[in-house]
């Protein structure tokens, strides 16, 4: 509504409230701060109960040996509720005021997320994942059926009504589908001007396998399918060419860096100063249960320690920073799911998703904070904070925590 200095509170009051009775005026005290809340651009909600576990395998085994049988547990409801209610609750107390969800493959669970989300009160994507061929016989689709749930799945969505929750069409990676579906999905994605997410060069085992299936680079098989568009997100994008970057710089389309992710399953580092270079949007993932925490502060940390590494032996490389990081985590990320108009930072017009981290309570090191400018505070809490930090949490100006 307004941004002003505390001087002017008074007469910004009158100004926006004057017919407003009883409202309640916050004052942070030194130790708190006032930031946008975080946005996960990749996180698979029915991974959750994997986290921390099955880091023996690279990614094409991890998928076979961990991650299918476990998804196939949501065609139980049940169980389905149980974890999304898990998982909602999780992030938002971790500050995610925004994710952008793998869903299931199954439509009824996918749809128990959208409940949970609206439930909780989180911003979120939330994608049926198209799935028809390299998984388990009974964990995958018919080209058929692929498309039809996914269209009715868009649609049960969208009657919803509600502002907070979008559909997001989600081929899972180029080796779950067939180049027709992925055409198919394409149109989809057209004909309901909607969102798209996936998975692109994340290990180089994967890499090969899509160059040798379609005989094209891997973000060309995406662009072939005109799934490369200005609201399409992709995750991890450690190997693209720089052709390949050129192309999704051309298509405006973004990747959410999973930092964590890639080193749990070893798949590689991402250089994001590179992604940068070329002009791409860039956003954080957890990538659960790729990754180990649902936390966006521990994605932030992880996303400097890559940066510190791949600086190593590199002349005149300069690693990210933690202001760099904290802008991945928030406008980044809404710039990466093309939310920037909505949130990502403070600014007069946009919603108020928003933290009051407090890094007074607690945490081992209280006596040192005496002297802190809110910039430092800031980096304290990226470098040391966690959930217990988190005071309040703000989705469209609704307490959610
Ligand atoms: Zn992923």
């Amino acid at each position: 509504m307004a941004i002003g200095r505390k001087e002017d509170l008074e007469q910004a009051r009158a100004q926006h409230l004057a017919d407003e009775q009883d409202v309640m005026v916050t004052v942070l005290s030194d130790r708190q701060l006032l930031i946008p809340g975080f946005v996960d651009t990749h996180i698979h909600a029915p991974q959750y109960p994997n986290c921390g576990l099955g880091y023996d395998k690279p990614l094409l085994e991890w998928l076979q040996a961990y991650t299918y049988k476990l998804e196939r547990k949501y065609r139980d409801l049940e169980y389905s509720r149980k974890v999304f209610n898990a998982v909602v609750r999780r992030t938002l107390n971790h500050g995610t005021t925004t994710a952008c969800y793998f869903a299931s493959l199954f439509q009824d669970a996918s749809l128990i997320l959208v409940d949970a989300v609206l439930k909780y009160g989180q911003r979120a994507f939330i994608g049926k994942i198209n799935m028809t061929t390299l998984a388990p016989d009974d964990y995958v689709e018919t080209p058929e059926e692929t498309i039809k749930l996914t269209r009715k799945f868009i649609e049960s969505v969208r009657s919803k009504d509600c502002e907070l929750v979008e559909p997001i069409v989600t081929p899972r990676f180029a080796l779950s589908l067939e180049m027709d579906s992925m055409i198919e999905l394409g149109q989809l994605v057209k004909e309901y001007n909607v969102n798209v997410q996936t998975h692109i060069s994340e290990n180089t085992d994967e890499v090969k396998q899509v160059n040798s299936k379609y005989g094209l680079p891997y973000a060309n098989v995406y662009d072939k399918a005109g799934l490369l568009t200005p609201k399409t997100v992709l995750a991890h994008g450690i190997y693209l060419t720089d052709e390949e970057l050129s192309l999704l710089s051309q298509r405006g389309s973004s990747v959410s860096h999973c930092p964590d992710s890639n080193t749990c399953l070893k798949s590689g580092m991402c250089d994001v100063r590179r992604l940068f270079s070329f002009g791409i949007k860039v956003g954080l993932g957890t990538d659960v249960s790729g990754g180990a925490s649902p936390s966006i502060v521990s994605a932030m940390r992880s996303a400097l320690a890559t940066s510190i590494n791949l600086s190593f032996g590199q002349k005149n490389y300069k690693p990210l920073n933690y202001l760099d990081v904290f802008y991945l985590a928030t406008l980044g990320g809404a710039e990466a799911l093309s939310l920037e108009h909505k949130i990502g930072n403070f600014e007069v017009g946009k919603e108020f998703d928003a933290l009051i981290v407090d890094m007074g309570v607690e945490n081992g090191n209280t006596d040192l904070l005496l002297d802190c400018t809110p910039l430092e505070l800031l980096q304290k809490f990226i470098y040391t904070g966690d959930d217990r930090n988190i005071a309040k949490v703000f989705v469209a100006g609704k307490s959610v925590k």
